[in-house]
């Protein structure tokens, strides 16, 4: 029989891959809490409207990326593409608008059936961070320092650019969206088939097209700039303003839209060289008019999205924690009852411990050595009720076993009388079991 293939476009993740993955959300983790973005759990999938309702029908990600499917009972169903629509869903659903302004983060996965390759993939990861209710541009500007940060705590920010433009307020926005039509029509037959179709219903779109023939002319396209309201000149203004206060270096980017249509005013990338292709991680912005899409009071909220694989390949190797202290050798029989015993009684204690499963001691002596683990115990034993163990330095190179060795000793205190060592090998421990 033939083994079953790993879906096309998705990942096992292992090894060092893994360990710069975690530390990714770990980091992520720490910096939300100190920002004060609650922590939030969503479902993986929705009724597709969720997503086609808000992120818009003539987006890459509803028209051709989401995987949807029809359930048991008939319902069209997506796996989530994105986080936002799912968390403004909650928000109305759950009357969340009790908490507003509210900060919520959150992080896993996410599915669109996009082409696979290095840094793009069916189902990849994602760390999220929003907050619904805000109008102010402080709340802009406090997501992109949260990011700032995340960045800097991974230490990845050099080479990474944050990419900053405005699209306005709705009226701004159409003034700019009409000008675009006038522009692209005049060279209609030389656009992508795609972009000649979203010419007349969605002409942003064709600025964030990836298709060289719709690159050449986006360099000229009207800028917003040119049509932006009083009004929507100032947020931006407060936005960049805050930003310099906070120490942020930004570069404005007058044709940055996003891949999504919700977005008003505020629109940011994170972009960088150093993965070829796929070097945006981490984009957002605010989209004020989303939650009325899905039927709800007019909210202001902005938020971002980061691609968790992309950032851990930035990360690359992160030192692995030497989280073990102590690796136990039993000598002998009597002595392999006693190890497991203690063995259980340090992990409990929060002594970082390792038995291997099997070996003769010289065999688990090798091991421990190899895997850097930097003291051994020695376990011995006459009959069962008597130990010893013996503290031996395997991986350090300056010794000072005392502050082990009372951990140690204090973790087995609890379950056995610890008499005095032999004064020929002070640095061992002397067990009788307890009556
Ligand atoms: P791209 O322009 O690379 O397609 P996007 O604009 O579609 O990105 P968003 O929807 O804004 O991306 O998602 C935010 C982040 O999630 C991206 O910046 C990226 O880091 C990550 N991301 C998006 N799609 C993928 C994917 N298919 N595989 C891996 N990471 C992804
Ligand atoms: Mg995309």
């Amino acid at each position: 029989m033939s083994t079953p293939q790993a879906i096309r476009g998705t990942q096992d993740i292992f090894g060092a891959e893994a360990e710069a993955f975690a530390h990714v959300v770990e980091t992520f983790e720490r910096v939300r809490k100190l920002y004060r973005f609650r922590r939030i759990e969503m479902p993986v999938f929705e009724k597709t409207e969720v997503f086609s309702r808000s992120i818009g029908e003539t987006t890459d990600v509803v028209s051709k990326e989401m995987y949807s499917f029809e359930d048991r009972g008939g319902e069209s169903l997506t796996l989530r593409p994105e986080f936002t629509a799912g968390i403004a869903r909650a928000y109305l659903t759950n009357g969340w608008q009790q908490h507003a302004p509210l900060k919520v983060a959150t992080h896993g996965p996410l599915f669109r059936y996009e082409r696979p390759q290095k840094g793009r993939y069916r189902q990849f990861h994602q760390l999220d961070a929003e907050i619904i209710g805000a109008p102010e541009p402080q709340a802009d500007v406090e997501l992109l320092v949260l990011a700032d940060q995340l960045l800097k705590e991974l230490g990845i920010a050099d080479g990474v650019t944050l990419m900053l433009n405005t699209l306005g307020d709705g009226a701004s926005r159409e003034a700019w969206r009409l000008a675009l039509i006038d522009y692209f029509r005049a060279v209609q037959g030389q656009l992508s088939e795609d972009s000649q179709e979203r010419l007349e219903r969605n002409p942003l779109r064709i600025l964030d097209s990836k298709d060289p023939r719709d690159k050449a002319f986006v360099a000229d396209a009207p800028k917003i700039d040119d049509f932006l309201s009083g009004e929507a000149q100032d947020f931006f203004g407060a936005v960049t303003s805050g930003l310099d206060a906070a120490g942020v270096t930004w570069t404005r980017a007058p044709s940055l839209v996003r891949g999504l249509d919700y977005y008003r005013h505020t629109a940011f990338e994170f972009v960088t060289d150093r993965l070829g292709a796929q070097g945006t991680v981490l984009g957002g912005g605010r989209y004020d008019g989303l939650v009325e899409s899905l039927g709800g009071p007019p909210t202001p909220a902005v938020g971002w999205a980061a691609g968790i694989e992309r950032l851990a390949m930035l990360v690359g190797e992160v030192p692995t924690q030497q989280d073990v202290e102590i690796a136990l050798v039993p000598r002998g029989d009597l002595a392999e009852a006693l190890a497991l015993e203690v063995f259980y009684i340090l992990r409990r204690a929060g002594v970082g411990a390792e038995l291997a499963y099997r070996g003769s001691p010289k065999n688990r002596f090798e091991k421990a050595k190899k895997a850097m683990i930097p003291r051994l115990l020695d376990v011995g034993s006459s009959d069962g009720e008597i130990g010893v163990l013996l503290i031996r330095d395997i991986n350090v190179a300056e010794t000072s076993p005392e502050p082990v060795r009372k951990r140690i000793k204090d973790a087995l205190s609890q379950h056995f009388v610890i008499t005095d060592p032999n004064p020929e090998f002070p640095r061992s421990i002397h067990l009788v079991r307890r009556k």
